[in-house]
């Protein structure tokens, strides 16, 4: 836990962010406050200068919104909370007071999953979009890779909460009145920003899972388990990028990058499951230099 007694809280970056799936960063880039601290403790964490504390500044609830209305003011498409769980109830504060002096953009709240329901049921009216992990299914894998052995349950149970709040995705094409659902999204968005429109979310629930090398039978597991669940209410986001770090480039596994054949073997699987609402990577992406530059407190 990150804050203290006097409502203090740790960010390490607030700014632009382009690296999100295109219906978040768009062109104009997505507004990311990455928050200190997490309480996974991932063994393969990219951002572990911020997750294992080390980089980052203390502010205030008032710095916080004022923080948000800047970076509406830089022209960010949204609001995007990086691992603000266990700042739940400043940054709901902070949302509250920025959207009272008029912050009107979407708020996008992007998480482990690793998160209680009752804090989740808090941002409920305040975020508009939820970009969660679900990072594994294998008990096993969770105590392996991290610091708790209910990350699958607690994941489940968080996640169910943030789909009830926001309902199947709607979209909405920059500059423009008007809507598109799932299925116009899937069938023109491509073509609409091909022609330089920018197509955005306004609402829903993407759910990231990010491969790790060795373990696509789980990703098949989580696919299945996240389609049967939801269907075509939320998107999934199916992620080649996994880099190895510092600390795990002796372990046998996690010490290399996923390999092609094992991207596409679970993306074959989320094919043949029948999933249309999915975002996936293609080419060169799994890069340290992706990793932003958490030392210059930027935007803080
Ligand atoms: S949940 Fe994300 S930020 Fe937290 S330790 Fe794991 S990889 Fe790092």
């Amino acid at each position: 836990m990150q804050t203290d007694r006097h409502g203090l809280l740790r960010v390490a970056r607030a700014a632009l962010h382009f690296w999100e799936e295109p219906c978040i960063s768009g062109t104009s880039g997505s507004g990311a406050v990455f928050f200190c601290g997490c309480g996974l403790q991932c063994v393969f964490c990219q951002n572990y200068r911020i997750s294992r504390g080390g980089a980052g500044k203390n502010i205030t609830t008032d710095r916080l919104s004022d923080i948000f209305l800047e970076l509406a003011e830089k022209g960010a498409d949204n609001i995007n909370l990086v691992t603000a769980g266990h700042f739940i109830s400043q940054v709901t504060d902070a949302l509250i007071r920025a959207k009272d002096r008029g912050l009107s953009i979407p708020v996008v709240y992007n998480t482990s999953s690793y998160e209680r329901v009752e804090d989740i049921r808090r941002l409920d009216g305040l975020v508009d979009v939820y970009l969660p992990d679900f990072k594994f299914m294998d008990n096993e894998l969770s105590q392996k890779y991290t610091r708790v052995s209910d990350y699958p349950e607690t994941a489940k149970e968080a996640i169910r909460e943030m789909v009830r709040q926001t309902g199947e995705a709607v979209f909405y094409i920059k500059g423009e009145k008007g809507r598109l659902d799932a299925e116009e999204y899937n069938e023109s968005g491509e073509a609409l920003m091909s022609h330089g429109k920018e197509v955005l979310m306004q609402r829903g629930t993407i759910v990231r899972h990010l491969l790790l090398p060795g373990s696509a039978d789980d990703s098949k597991r989580i696919i299945r388990y996240l389609h049967d669940t939801y269907g075509d209410t939320i998107f999934l986001s199916i992620m080649n990028q996994y880099t190895p770090m510092p600390q795990t480039a002796s372990d046998p596994l996690l010490g290399r990058r996923v390999r092609d054949s094992e991207y596409d073997e679970v993306i074959d699987f989320a094919i043949s499951e029948g999933v249309c609402n999915a975002f996936i990577q293609e080419g060169d992406v799994a890069k340290e230099s992706f990793i932003p530059d958490f030392d210059t407190n930027q935007g803080v």
